[in-house]
């Protein structure tokens, strides 16, 4: 392969395709509708035709043809820095890159015009394609950390795009003797450097796909777990983790604490002040829980303006203080406020129920707990509704 750039240029472009065929296959998926992914298969079809044509370059031989397929190219790399930026800023197009674009066709046709010496061409498009895979391995750099895994694919691909580009330049530059075309290079290191740019921004193509891929299992994953209304964890997921927390507290022997919350007379909150300002109470009664909460406590909502919270490694001294405690918050905390400035108030009724391992024969199921702690929440609505009621799970005596 050491001069053969015309087959290198073949097996690029049916990866480019392979890639293209799969972002067509994607577009009406959830994957398909998000906005990087959009431009992608705009990077890559313009990456296939630039590949295409520069493959073609003895038969599209002339001027023209060369700034025409170096302008697609370029098109297509920017189009990809701006793609990276959509994923990472949520920021698309703007007059940056138009003007990038048209100084770079500019500049290339000028020196096309004024017939140039051929080194001075490929140093400027070198330069003029590796600026964009600068913008995108610094944007990874500093703003892709911590985050989807597969950008460290991009800044990979981004660096080697970059660094091909810039020793294709300075070879160009530097080198003793120059070819007058690219399908017949002087030297293998054009050959290299060439392979080195062109999969590299293939495979910064590919991470940007497999980074919006997990970006939206990750979001799914969320919108799967997670009640819309509060953010707090919706039912099943709640309840899922209530069987796992169980199963923790036995195996640690150490004691959990399962609450069910209900807020007091919420109907009527609806009746007076509509379902708007009703969702407003949820919101701001869930974010005065949130707050109160550490970090290993699970808090999820049932249902309507019913909400559980498990305390791992609580006793029940310590559950019954800091569910008062919470009940105390919501009943001064100015929840919401209503479209004509009206502060709304609410009060919450609370069932605890703790279950210690070290106390209790029998390990409850979560249904069986959850049971128990509704038993209590009743009691505490029964007894006159903005208070705790707190009990051990006796599996074989019933309240
Ligand atoms: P109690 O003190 O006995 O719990 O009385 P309550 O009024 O809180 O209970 P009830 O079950 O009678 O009413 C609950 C109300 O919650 C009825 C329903 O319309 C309202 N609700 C359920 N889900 C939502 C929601 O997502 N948003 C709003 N705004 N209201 C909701
Ligand atoms: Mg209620
Ligand atoms: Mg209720």
């Amino acid at each position: 392969m050491t001069k053969d750039i015309a087959t290198l240029l073949l097996a690029l472009l049916l990866c480019q395709l392979l890639l293209l065929s799969h972002l067509t296959i994607v577009r009406d998926t959830v994957l398909g509708r998000r906005p990087e992914v959009r431009l992608l298969l705009l990077v890559s079809l313009a990456m296939a035709v630039g590949d295409l044509l520069l493959a073609l370059r003895t038969q599209l031989s002339g001027p023209f043809w060369l700034v025409i397929s170096n302008v697609v190219v370029a098109g297509g790399v920017r189009l990809l820095a701006v793609a990276t930026r959509q994923l990472l800023r949520g920021q698309g197009a703007d007059r940056g890159d138009l003007q990038s674009m048209l100084l770079g066709a500019a500049v290339l046709s000028l020196l096309v015009l004024l017939s140039a010496p051929y080194a001075w061409i490929v140093t400027w498009v070198s330069l003029w394609l590796a600026q964009p895979m600068l913008c995108i391995a610094l944007l990874v750099w500093r703003q892709g950390r911590g985050r989807e895994r597969a950008l460290s694919m991009v800044l990979l691909g981004g660096l080697f795009a970059l660094g091909g580009g810039l020793g294709r330049a300075l070879e160009a530059h530097l080198g003793p003797e120059r070819a007058d075309s690219l399908l017949q290079p002087a030297s293998v290191l054009t050959t290299w450097l060439f392979l080195v740019m062109t999969f590299g921004a293939l495979a910064a193509q590919i991470g940007l796909l497999m980074a919006s891929f997990e970006r939206t299992a990750l979001q799914l994953e969320q919108m799967a777990t997670t009640d819309g209304l509060t953010g707090c964890l919706n039912r099943s997921a709640a309840h899922a983790l209530v069987g796992h927390e169980i199963e923790r507290s036995r195996r640690d022997s150490r004691p959990l604490a399962l609450v069910l919350l209900d807020l007091d007379h919420f109907k009527q909150v609806n009746d007076r002040h509509g379902h708007a300002a009703g969702d407003a109470v949820l919101r701001g009664f869930a974010q005065v829980v949130r707050s109160r909460l550490r970090h290993s406590d699970i808090f999820g909502r049932m249902g309507g303006e019913e909400f559980c919270v498990v305390l791992p490694a609580t006793d029940r001294a310590g559950a019954h203080e800091v569910v008062d405690a919470l009940r105390h918050a919501v009943e001064r905390a100015a929840v919401a406020q209503t479209e004509r400035g009206e502060t709304l108030r609410v009060t919450v009724s609370a069932g605890t129920v703790i279950f210690d391992p070290t106390v209790e024969r029998l390990t409850p199921s979560p249904d069986q707990l959850f049971a128990r702690a509704d038993m209590l929440l009743y009691r505490a609505k029964h007894a006159g509704r903005n208070q705790v009621q707190t009990s051990g799970w006796v599996s074989l005596n019933p309240l």
